[in-house]
């Protein structure tokens, strides 16, 4: 290990495991319990909030897998079989006549007494109308049998399961035109700063456009949260006090900024006087500060401003914090060992999280990293992490974050 990786170089850092490990706890401890129900369509985004047990099965019933011909393999002789029904999807057959085969299309039920399907490719309409079969069949064959995908009771999704598409989906097949979701988590988004003001308002001197805001609550919004948005915040102690007041009714109030050990530390002070404070310095880049404190019993977790930032904690701090406030398991992103296509000399004393794409199946970094440049996130598709005390050469293993599993 390179000496920068050295435990007294590191000092007394919090490493990002351990501060994850720690709001994920916390939590636990406060998970919101009220749910809704809600129909199928409008629960994109959302987190189920009870099993859901199939109450059938699926298929119900064999069906054909090809368009062909359905027989009863132990009863053929191998002669050519009369064709005694045509079965459509849609449609329920009749029981198989002994001695005969049935014209069937995908997705049909197999009659009864049927137990294989010959794809009309390997089957032979004779001039006397008989079908022949030129392939050997085994039996079962494109057959897809009832309950192949589930059965009665079973458990599809578990409580906590994020919904998606492939969800609906999967809910839809089963029947379900409703399902239970825990209520939206509530989350207030504050900007800190005397230098912030809103695009589309002219810069004055010293002043830098709000970019912090939009980014966190359309974020927030893909995460099916219900995003208040509480605006910029002044450094100013008693603004601090009265705006966090105000916020109630949040399940977090979520700001940016101010959570350094700087003199406009305002969101720490008002913190550590209703009681309840604690400072992180992580060993986390871009990043360190991170604030969590609860305001008159609602969290606050503080993000440090600079934009790069923002987004770096967001993603592995915030947003598992918050997934798990609705009770999602995994809450931690995809990531997976890449060849690094960059080399970094120098270790650092923090892991660092570059943003980075995929190119020619390794990874490579924005040339900017500065935590003040969000541009190098827009051009990334990914977060590539390098560990405290680590040197890399071009080749060595990193592993990379798609942000397409952060992001939503
Ligand atoms: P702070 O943590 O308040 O010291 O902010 C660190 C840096 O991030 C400063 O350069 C701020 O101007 C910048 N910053 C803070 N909040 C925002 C924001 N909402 N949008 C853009 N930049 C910000
Ligand atoms: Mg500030």
């Amino acid at each position: 290990m390179n000496p920068a990786g050295k435990p007294g170089k590191t000092g007394n850092l919090m490493v990002v495991e351990e501060a994850l490990a720690r709001l994920l706890e916390m939590a636990d401890a406060s998970k919101i319990c009220e749910r809704e129900r809600l129909p199928l369509a409008q629960v994109q985004g959302r987190v189920l909030a009870a099993d859901l047990v199939s109450t059938l099965d699926l298929p119900p019933w064999p069906n054909s897998a090809m368009d062909g011909y359905a027989l009863c393999l132990s009863d053929w002789t191998g002669e050519p079989l009369v064709v005694s029904q045509k079965i459509f999807a849609g449609q329920a057959p009749e029981p198989l006549k002994p001695g005969t085969c049935a014209r069937i299309f995908t997705g049909a039920p197999v009659p009864a007494g049927a137990d294989c399907v010959e794809m009309q490719e390997n089957a032979e309409v004779q001039t006397d109308e008989r079908v022949r079969f030129t392939e050997i069949m085994k039996p079962g064959q494109n057959i897809r049998p009832q309950g192949q995908e589930a059965t009665v009771g079973e458990l599809i999704l578990p409580a906590g399961t994020r919904l998606g598409a492939i969800e609906q989906g999967l809910a839809a097949s089963l029947g379900c035109a409703e399902l239970d979701v825990v209520r939206k988590i509530r989350v207030a988004v504050l900007s800190t700063g005397d230098e912030l003001i809103e695009p589309g308002q002219t810069l004055g001197p010293g002043q830098i456009y709000n970019s912090n805001r939009v980014l966190l609550c359309s974020w927030l919004q893909r995460l099916g949260c219900e995003v208040i948005d509480a605006g910029i915040l002044p450094d100013d102690l008693a603004t601090t006090r009265a705006r966090l007041g105000e916020l109630k009714d949040v399940d977090l109030i979520l700001s940016t900024g101010g959570v350094s050990v700087g003199e406009a530390d305002f969101l720490g002070i008002a913190l550590r006087e209703e009681g309840e404070l604690t400072l992180w310095k992580l060993a986390i880049k871009p990043g360190k500060p991170l604030t969590f404190g609860h305001f008159s019993g609602v969290p606050v977790i503080g993000l440090p401003g600079n934009p790069a930032s923002t987004l770096v904690t967001f993603a592995l701090l915030a947003r598992p914090y918050l997934l798990r406030r609705q009770g999602v398991k995994e809450v931690e992103p995809l990531k997976f060992q890449v060849p690094a296509g960059f080399v970094w000399p120098k270790a650092g004393n923090r892991r660092e999280y570059l943003r980075g794409r995929l190119e020619n199946g390794r990874a490579i970094i924005y040339r900017n990293q500065s935590s003040g440049v969000l541009r190098s996130a827009a051009w990334a598709d990914g977060l590539v992490e390098v560990l405290e005390g680590r040197t890399l050469i071009e080749g060595d293993d990193v592993s990379f974050i798609p942000l397409s599993e952060v992001l939503s």
